[in-house]
């Protein structure tokens, strides 16, 4: 048996990078996995890929920004399956390689409106449709810089910072309601996938360097690293733990 047999699961952002591998890791686990992404063309190859190794998977298009989009995913899900279980927030981009002083409106609200509001509606929607069925597990995947300050990256360290409140308060209001739905808060460190890179080609070299100097255990991350937190966290072995932060960095913010 499976970790998460019998269970339904979407995920955003999982044409590429941490989505993709929890995806790939929930469908050997047991679980009905409904990839979504606004990459469309990538997010179905990362479905097809999925099912073609036996595994149970579905795409569906999905801009977390919309949240006319999140009631038509969400709808798919229950005419589907009859019930949604594990919702993982996932969708993100990086910050913006600006300091505050010279960062436009536009620049921040982007990167507050995917990342921060775009959990928001998932939450909103996430337990509406879990307290359907029998509860469920919401994962937020928010990121070191939601728990500290970095340089250039205001926006993107609000907004992971509004995650990380967003879940402890969204865990409180479901904790003691039947049927229950937990929620967490997940905090990669560097995390070798194409936001990485992205996020280092804008930068420039010295990024790459700070990191691996920085980092106590001297590499990056893999993704298949952050599946593996949010799979315990999906998973029943975690039926005592909400609102709670669970840090997957390489001993980064233990400095
Ligand atoms: P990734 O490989 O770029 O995957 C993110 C996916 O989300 C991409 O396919 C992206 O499409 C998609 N996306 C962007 N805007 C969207 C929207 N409005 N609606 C739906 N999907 C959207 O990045 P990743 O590194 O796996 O990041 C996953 C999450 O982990 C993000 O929330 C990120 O902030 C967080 N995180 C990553 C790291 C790291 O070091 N990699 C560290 C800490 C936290 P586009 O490529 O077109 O933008």
């Amino acid at each position: 048996m499976g970790r998460l047999e019998g269970k339904a699961a979407l995920i955003t952002g999982a044409a590429s990078g941490i989505g993709q591998a929890t995806a790939q890791l929930m469908a050997k686990e047991g679980a009905t996995v409904y990839l979504s992404d606004i990459r469309e063309i990538e997010g179905e190859k990362a479905a097809q890929d999925i099912a073609s190794e036996d595994g149970n998977a579905n795409f569906l298009p999905l801009d977390v920004t919309q949240e006319t989009a999140w009631e038509k995913a969400v709808e798919a899900i229950m005419e589907d399956t009859g019930h949604l279980d594990i919702l993982v927030n996932n969708a993100g981009i990086p910050g913006a390689g600006v300091r505050i002083e010279d960062m436009e409106l536009e620049t921040w609200r982007h990167c507050t409106t995917i990342c921060l509001d775009g959990v928001f509606l998932g939450v909103k929607h996430g337990i509406r449709a879990m307290r359907k069925g029998d509860g469920g597990s919401i994962i937020n995947i928010s990121s070191i810089a939601g728990k500290i300050g970095i340089p250039t990256s205001g926006n993107y360290c609000a907004a992971k910072g509004g995650v990380k409140l967003l879940t402890k308060t969204a865990a409180l209001e479901c904790a003691n309601k039947e049927p229950r739905v937990r929620i967490n808060s997940i905090h990669p460190g560097f995390i070798d996938t194409d936001l990485l890179a992205g996020a280092i080609q804008h930068r420039g070299p010295w990024f790459r360097e700070f990191i691996e100097y920085n980092v106590p255990m001297a590499e990056l991350g893999t993704a298949r690293d952050i599946a593996e937190g949010i799979v315990y966290l999906a998973s029943d072995a975690a039926k005592f733990v909400t609102g709670s932060e669970l840090v997957i960095d390489g001993g980064y913010l233990a400095r």
